[in-house]
């Protein structure tokens, strides 16, 4: 295991992409606190192929997902694995925010695009369409539901700063990742996520700069 180009920052309301091989561990960090990122992984060698909310959580029995837990694909192959979580509370429920959760949700007149635009224009040079998004992992994104009623809330992360959860690639990956553009979800202010990558045995760490064979693909607030 070794470390590429040490930590990268996620500017406030944008999103990056970028590829893991089988092996490699991905840390999501939240520097400030209450701060949410949603994740996407895609099989590299086959883009039909997604995580999926559904399958995930049918098979864990549970919402709330933690350290051992598999995230499964919609053909039911486990792409990551939780392997260390310091929060404990995260989201599988919800779509990534959109230019459509602010419109219906926040009734803004010119709304943002959101995660889903940041991810779609993170994930467009790997040929993934914006049609193709599912359901993503949110990342300490704090979604408590009435067990009788079946009501849900966006309530404030429960992650402080310097809080993390670390995912291992158990496939060859593209990865989209966002620091979150919804005001409900991050306590209503917008910091920047950091990640890491940790790199498995097939990667190798000869002295290559990693960075070149996986040039991370940033979202402009431009973007989507
Ligand atoms: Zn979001």
């Amino acid at each position: 295991m070794c470390a590429d180009a040490g930590t990268h920052e996620i500017a406030p309301r944008s999103g990056v992409a970028f590829t893991l091989d089988k092996g490699d561990r991905l840390i999501v960090i939240d520097p400030r606190g209450e701060q949410v990122a949603d994740l996407l992984a895609f099989n590299r060698h086959d883009l039909d192929e997604v995580i999926s909310s559904g399958r995930t959580l049918d098979y864990a029995s549970r919402i709330y997902l933690t350290t051992g837990d598999p995230l499964y694909s919609n053909r039911s192959n486990v792409l990551l694995r939780i392997v260390e979580d310091t929060v404990g509370r995260h989201d599988f429920l919800l779509t990534p925010c959109s230019a459509d959760t602010f419109r219906i949700i926040y009734r803004d007149a010119d709304p943002h695009h959101g995660c889903f635009g940041n991810l779609a224009a993170a994930l467009a040079p790997y040929g993934i369409a914006p049609d193709r998004i599912p359901v993503a992992f949110n990342c300490f994104m704090n979604v408590p539901v009435d067990a009788a009623t079946g009501a849900l809330a966006v309530e404030p992360p429960l992650s402080r700063a310097g809080d993390r959860i670390t995912f291992e690639a158990e496939a060859d990956l593209v990865v989209g990742l966002t620091a979150c553009s919804a005001p409900q979800s991050n306590n209503g202010s917008f910091k920047p996520i950091h990640y890491r990558i940790e790199r498995g045995s097939r990667s190798g760490c000869d002295g290559d700069d990693p960075r070149g064979r996986d040039a991370v693909r940033n979202a402009s607030a431009s973007g989507a």
